[in-house]
């Protein structure tokens, strides 16, 4: 098997991709042989990243989100990139509970649970340019292959 595969996909900022995206990921990080328990923990950080960058970012208006994905040994590592409104203030969003949208019944707990479920986590984004969620999570199973 080779060490490294990547892939990229775009798709519009519509709810209904946004379990589409997370199966894409999913699919792909099949190769690495996750545990039932590393896969949810990987699809529910693309979910949240996803859902942040269609309600946030775009704030429900169309617009391109992009993700692009590369594994390496037993690593994946996910980029979610949106050019949407950006984050003034990335390090107070990161908090938990905290959320801008609290009429739209958010718990805040969108980068908390990212925080928890991979082994990092980065955030950057400007106002007005967009958002770049970059995680990465090691996938112990695959130890188990070689
Ligand atoms: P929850 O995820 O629990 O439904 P939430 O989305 O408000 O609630 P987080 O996902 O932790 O909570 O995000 C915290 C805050 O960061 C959001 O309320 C929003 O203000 C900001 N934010 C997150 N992602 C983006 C993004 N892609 N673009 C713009 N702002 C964002
Ligand atoms: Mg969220």
């Amino acid at each position: 098997m080779r060490k490294k595969n990547e892939i990229t996909f775009v798709f519009d900022s519509s709810s209904e991709n946004e379990s589409l995206a997370r199966m894409v990921v999913a699919a792909f990080l099949t190769r690495l042989d996750p545990t039932m328990e590393e896969l949810a923990d990987v699809k529910t950080a693309v979910s949240e990243a996803v859902t942040n960058a269609i309600i946030h970012g775009y704030e429900g208006r169309e617009g391109k989100i992009t993700i692009h994905s590369i594994i390496e040994e037993n690593q994946i590592e996910i980029e979610i990139q949106d050019s949407g409104v950006g984050i003034p203030d990335v390090e107070k969003a990161m908090e938990p509970l905290y959320t801008t949208k609290p009429e739209m019944d958010r718990s805040g707990m969108g980068f908390a649970f990212m925080e928890a479920f991979m082994d990092e986590l980065e955030v950057h984004s400007e106002t007005d340019k967009g958002t770049t969620i970059r995680m990465k999570k090691t996938i112990y199973s695959a130890l188990n292959l070689s």
